[in-house]
């Protein structure tokens, strides 16, 4: 038989590495601006048309290339940054592997221009999946041009699995601010589909973070800052009074590069600690340089996990230079270097760890007013509470909807205000009110004629909103009510651009949200019965919930919403329920066209039959 293993074309080859390391439009944008940096540019530009998905642009006034260089970049395991292995323990480069252009050149239609400063014609190449289609001089400013068209051209699959611009542009944001919150000395420029959406100047990285994420962060970052011989951070936190209850803006930099990092993220909020609501999470902005040396950079080019050495120094480092920021230290004594728990870390021999220089800020006071968030203060608890008076027999606030005489603020809208939805209980009455109890304030239990009900209450609350939502959702208007005062909320560019996305099914669900410009939005409106006092969190919620749980097809967007929705009504209500109050829930879950499950799938009940109590006691 004759022999069957051949080796694959480069340009096979190429084509499947590129899966690897440009799985979308953001993927080459973060390889292309990383590249611009490593070529020393002082001015970055990134142009997009239809989100990457015709056209990346990236125009940097770096180094450029020689003739040479220019053909030569497109080779795999092409790079001018390492020479040898041993470099590999050394990288300061953001780049070092020589794939990514190869891999964009594999996948799409690309042209490159590059001209060195002391040449004087430049080089201009078009290179289609990995073929060179034409090379010649070419007169043109120092530095290197970089245009992608077409991505994925000849990889349909890849192509039909992105997501909607709007979803793509995201990520791209996304990209280039972990790149530009970097380097405050380049100034960056974006601009999509012609429209300028950044243009950076150069500055301190303090300005550098307020032209990324609006005027209103100026005045609550505090600098923190910590040296020691093994590591360094420096940085900003947010104000407690900046911490949201959803993920916001938690930034980490190892040696120029984003990372993510649940262990030193967990420093910071440990330092946040008393400050700050458990379920709130703190803003910042760090960036830890370290010897490479003691970095495991062996890391893919597209994952964002790093293991340093001296993990447990750099804890402790940023735990107690955040403390200090915030002015607690002279609060609580026990936070003293001396007295922090110890880290077993390796120092290399004759090292003799010293104290990190801390700079304070004597200016800062973490109880001067306003302290929305501080726990100590009297009355203000942490949690949703607002929505939680939707299921107290409190009037509810003005509503546009009328017929609520009976004062209940919760109720079923049935589909028509005439034909109210049906209820399944009073048939041959299966519950009895008074035999209705309360475990633990989180599930009702019932006496069945089979055996004994369990209701999970939380989970019943989210269906019965869900169900109230949804139907609604089907076609007709939600009831809804004005916000007295309207709220303006403030948002990143990238939630700007989540809820562009979602504003004409936030409206079919009762929230009419208009944009001013500028990443501020204002609410008009809300569903009827829901508190007004708390919106800008709940909206807050509502878009990182979304962003977790991001719809892959338009179609079940809404449904998908309405299901964050009920969920972030649904306070958590473990609290003790009148009688009355369980009966009203067993009545309103009952009245549900699916009362057993919950939105995300799981069972809200669970009749325990008789038989399975006999055994249980066997
Ligand atoms: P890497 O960045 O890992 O070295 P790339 O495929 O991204 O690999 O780039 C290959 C090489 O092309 C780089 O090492 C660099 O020498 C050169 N190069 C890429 N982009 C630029 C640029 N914008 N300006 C100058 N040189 C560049
Ligand atoms: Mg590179």
């Amino acid at each position: 038989m004759s022999d069957l293993i051949r080796l694959l074309p480069d340009s096979v080859a190429n084509q499947i590495a590129a899966g690897e390391v440009i799985q979308r439009p953001a993927s080459a944008v973060k390889e292309l601006l990383e590249n611009a940096v490593d070529a020393g540019a002082s001015q970055i530009k990134l142009l997009i048309k239809d989100s990457g998905k015709t056209l990346i642009q990236v125009i940097d006034n770096g180094t450029g290339m020689s003739e040479t260089d220019a053909r030569m970049c497109f080779e795999r395991h092409a790079t001018s940054k390492i020479r040898e292995a041993n470099d590999l323990f050394s990288i300061r480069t953001l780049g070092f592997r020589g794939e990514a252009l190869a891999s964009i050149a594999a996948i799409a239609q690309v042209e490159l221009k590059s001209r060195k400063e002391d040449e004087e014609v430049g080089t201009s190449i078009i290179i289609e999946g990995s073929k060179v289609k034409s090379q010649e001089p070419v007169a043109c400013a120092q530095g290197t041009t970089f245009i992608v068209r077409n991505l994925f051209y000849n990889v349909p699959a890849r192509r039909h699995f992105l997501k909607s611009d709007n979803v793509e542009f995201r990520h791209i944001l996304e990209e280039f601010q972990r790149v530009a919150l970097v380097h405050p000395e380049i100034e960056f420029s974006l601009f999509n589909n012609d429209k300028p959406v950044f243009q950076l100047t150069k500055g301190n990285l303090r300005q550098r973070i307020v032209h990324i994420f609006g005027s209103h962060i100026n005045g609550k970052l505090l600098p923190v800052e910590v040296k020691t011989e093994l590591v360094s951070v420096i940085g900003y936190i947010g104000k407690p009074e900046t911490a949201r209850k959803t993920r916001g803006e938690q930034y980490f930099f190892a040696n120029g590069r984003y990372i993510r990092h649940p262990y030193l993220h967990n420093a910071v909020e440990q330092a946040f600690d008393e400050l700050i609501p458990d379920s709130a999470i703190p803003l910042y902005f760090l960036y830890i340089d370290v010897d490479p040396t003691t970095i495991d950079i062996n890391i893919h080019p597209t994952k964002t996990e790093v293991n340093f050495q001296h993990g447990q120094l750099l804890y402790a480092s940023i735990r107690t230079s955040v403390k200090h920021a915030l002015g607690m230290f002279s609060l609580s004594p026990t936070i003293d270097f001396d007295t922090e728990p110890t880290f077993d870390f390796v120092a290399p021999k004759g090292y003799e760890p010293k104290e990190p220089t801390i700079t304070l800020n004597p200016d800062y006071n973490p109880f001067r007013k306003p302290q929305n968030f501080l726990k100590a203060n009297a009355g203000m608890t942490p949690n949703r509470t607002g929505w939680e008076k939707m299921y107290e027999g409190i009037a509810g606030q003005p509503s546009e909807q009328s017929g609520n005489e009976d004062n209940r603020d919760f109720q079923l809208i049935p589909s028509s205000q005439n034909d109210p939805a049906p209820t399944l209980i009073p048939e041959n009455n299966l519950f009895e009110a008074n035999k209705l109890f309360q475990v633990q304030n989180r599930f009702i239990v019932a006496n069945v004629k089979s055996g004994l009900l369990i209701v999970d209450q939380q989970k019943a609350y989210e269906r019965i909103i869900f169900e109230r939502i949804s139907s609604n959702a089907e076609g007709q208007a939600i009831a809804r009510q004005r916000v007295l005062f309207p709220q303006n909320i403030q948002l990143s560019a990238v939630d700007t651009e989540v809820i562009t996305e979602i504003t004409d099914d936030l409206d079919s669900l009762g929230f009419e949200i208009s944009s001013m410009g500028g990443g501020t939005f204002v609410i008009n409106t809300v569903p009827s019965n829901m508190p007004s006092n708390e919106i800008i969190d709940f909206i807050d919620c509502l878009l990182e919930d979304y962003k977790k749980d991001r719809a892959d097809s338009a179609d079940d967007q809404r449904i998908k919403l309405a299901r964050i929705i009920a969920g972030n009504m649904a306070v958590k209500t473990e609290r003790t329920l009148k009688v009355e109050e369980m009966q009203q829930l067993i009545d309103e879950l009952f009245a549900c066209q699916v009362p057993e499950v919950a939105p995300d799938g799981s069972k809200v009940l669970k009749i325990i039959q008789v038989q399975e109590i006999d055994k249980l006691l066997r």
